[in-house]
């Protein structure tokens, strides 16, 4: 629906008419390599043992779930101390259905001021701005998509957002900012600082919770949908000050997150070492793929993902899209003129997505 469709007698918010919903086309393919998701799907015996736990749960269904799922949050920061060698506990996470949510609890409770992120990164951010009544400034990065931290650090203290995001690694592009440049911005940042951080068991870069304990205005933003393999069960959180903890609650719907996602998330997390193998096999695969479209004589933005942003083809990005889906490889025209990203998949997917690309820029040189 655009604009002039909407029936007069619809009480819509004004700054929401002239919105469409996201959505990155849902559509049959050979290889979906458009929504970054893991393709691995859950092994047989992780299957099997959420399947149990559901059945267990299923019978208090008739309960509310832990309004503030202690032991799922126990059990996410335990996994954040491992992985980063830090010490927090539940009252340090928060969990809501996905990373989404969580963007939008910290619009609904910290958007009074305005927000800023660096464009282009993840479309959410001012989406959700929009939606939470956020003004939204557009902070600007080099020609080439990195984040120049001495600009970013200007725009903060010129603008003195409520909040500003940094996503890293970043998306659609890949690049991850080093722990000393988000200190210098965390630094500079009047707000908070919003990590996000949906990449990060991907990036050989250390992670920005590291950074909480000295500036308790920086917060992270974590998802099981990536990494984890868990994009339909909608599990995000945060990892942040106690104090920023508190006030999600406040913000956040009773009983937001189901005792069905709660149960099933627990489950996934003492699989975390057999999921974790399945990131490693997708950060080699990542370096295959991309020294592969390098040979295409494609440029290849450096990433720290499970995705490549490419450029160097001569169609508009809009067609050499669709020239990929008539050959059953449904890959993400991000919205940048002359680039395309794909999500890295299975060995087998990754190499039906090169072959078809060949063809492609075959056709597209001939
Ligand atoms: C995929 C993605 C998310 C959304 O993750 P969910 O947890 O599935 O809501 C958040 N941030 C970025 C940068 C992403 O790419």
């Amino acid at each position: 629906m655009s604009q002039a469709q909407w029936p007069e007698w619809l009480p819509l918010r004004q700054s929401l008419s002239p919105l469409s919903p996201y959505g990155a086309p849902q559509v049959d393919a050979d290889a979906s390599l458009n929504t970054n998701e893991n393709p691995f799907p859950l092994s047989p015996s992780l299957v099997a043992a959420i399947s149990a736990k559901v059945g267990e749960v299923a019978a208090s269904l008739n309960r509310y779930p832990d309004r503030d799922a202690v032991a799922l949050r126990g059990a996410l920061a335990q996994y954040i101390n491992k992985q980063s060698a830090t010490d927090f506990d539940d009252r340090n996470i928060w969990a809501a259905n996905g990373s989404n949510e969580i963007i939008q609890s910290l619009f609904l409770a910290f958007g009074e001021g305005c927000a800023l992120g660096f464009i282009p990164s993840y479309s959410m951010h001012p989406l959700i701005a929009r939606v939470t009544s956020t003004p939204w400034i557009d902070g600007s990065r080099r020609d080439d998509f990195s984040l120049n931290i001495e600009s970013a650090v200007e725009e903060v203290l010129r603008e003195r957002p409520g909040l500003t995001f940094i996503t890293s690694p970043n998306n659609p592009t890949g690049e991850a900012i080093s722990l000393s440049s988000i200190e210098k911005l965390a630094a500079a940042t009047p707000g908070l600082l919003v990590v996000d951080e949906a990449y990060a068991e991907f990036s050989d870069i250390e992670s920005a919770v590291t950074l909480i304990k000295k500036f308790p205005h920086v917060v992270v933003i974590r998802t099981m949908s990536k990494a984890f393999s868990f994009a339909g069960a909608r599990v995000g959180y945060l990892v942040a000050h106690t104090a920023v903890i508190d006030a999600m609650k406040l913000v956040r719907l009773p009983y937001h997150l189901s005792s069905l996602t709660q149960s099933a998330a627990l489950v996934a997390l003492d699989f975390q070492d057999e999921l974790l193998s399945g990131v490693a096999q997708l950060r080699q695969q990542r370096e295959f793929v991309a020294s592969a479209l390098r040979e295409m004589g494609l440029d290849v933005l450096p990433s720290q993902a499970n995705f490549l942003l490419f450029t160097g083809f001569s169609s508009p990005s809009a067609d050499l899209w669709q020239a990929m889906l008539d050959r059953g490889i449904l890959i993400r025209d991000v919205g940048l003129s002359g680039y395309l990203r794909t999500t890295i998949g299975t060995g087998a997917e990754n190499e039906k997505f090169l072959d078809a690309l060949r063809e492609c820029l075959a056709k597209e040189r001939s």
